[in-house]
């Protein structure tokens, strides 16, 4: 059994379980009944998320879910879970802010982060609420079997802006000076942020819609999907589409580093 946990603090939760189930769904079908069974669970506490193999950090307010993941005394399980245990995580929109290494301010203040992933993000990155938009995407890490493009849906949406040396060891050893068992191989194992997708820049919008070249080198693409080892994260949000091909491929990735870990111990 593999359990995957959505932390439902705040934000698309329900959402995210309901396309988890029908991936699942389709993966029993499609791997003729060889895969692992599943089960799908919100998580509020900690002991919730110490039964979870995998998790999922939903699209809401980043803020918020922190402040609240704070006086829950998640935070710091999350980071564990996280950075410490490198178990496979998903963060949509809200969710790749808080998995991001850096974020920047808004005019309403910054938040606790919890990490993981080595970015920095831009919050909010396409303006306000009006300006959210859907947009086809290319996702070239999905398989090549289904082409059509993937329905994108961006909500005061974050974006990649930087990708961050490598600081992996250096964090897992400052905040645990205390816990030298840290083990060195995972910090070593840890790979190197890989872009996932990205979508042509604002800019680079403007410039194809207005026909008026200004400064569109600056702004060429925007990165908006992102993995480092097992910690994924998207600017958009598939929970709120039908299209369950994204969480399918992410149980895909969660049933094969979960049998790697068992295996291994
Ligand atoms: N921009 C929001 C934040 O800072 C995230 C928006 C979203 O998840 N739709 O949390």
């Amino acid at each position: 059994m593999i359990t995957v946990g959505v932390l439902a603090l705040q934000g698309a939760f329900y959402e995210h379980i309901q396309l988890l189930k029908k991936a699942a769904n389709i993966l029993s079908q499609s791997e003729n009944g060889s895969s692992a069974q599943w089960q799908f669970i919100e998580v509020r506490t900690k002991a919730q998320l110490d039964s979870c193999d995998a998790l999922v950090l939903p699209g809401g307010e980043s803020t918020t879910i922190s402040l609240v993941a704070a006086s829950s005394d998640l935070l710091e399980p999350l980071r564990d879970f996280v950075k410490l245990h490198r178990r496979p995580t998903w963060g949509t929109c809200a969710g790749l802010i808080l998995l991001a290494e850096s974020a920047n301010r808004t005019k309403k203040g910054g938040q606790e982060l919890i990490g993981g992933i080595d970015v920095r993000v831009n919050r909010n990155h396409f303006g306000r609420q009006a300006e959210s938009f859907q947009a086809p995407l290319e996702l070239p890490f999905l398989p090549p079997s289904d082409p059509s493009p993937f329905n994108g849906v961006f909500i005061r949406a974050p974006v990649v802006e930087k990708i961050l040396p490598s600081q992996e060891g250096i964090q897992i050893a400052e905040s645990r000076r205390d816990e030298t068992v840290v083990a060195p191989s995972r910090a070593a194992a840890e790979q190197a942020v890989e872009v996932l997708a990205k979508l042509p820049g604002r800019t680079a919008r403007l410039v194809a819609k207005t026909g008026v070249n200004i400064d569109a080198e600056k702004e060429a693409e925007d990165i908006i999907a992102v993995k480092q080892g097992n910690v994924f994260g998207t600017s958009f949000h598939p929970e709120l589409t039908d299209d369950p091909r994204i969480h399918l491929w992410w149980l895909r990735q969660v049933q094969d580093a979960v049998k790697q870990t068992r295996e291994s111990g």
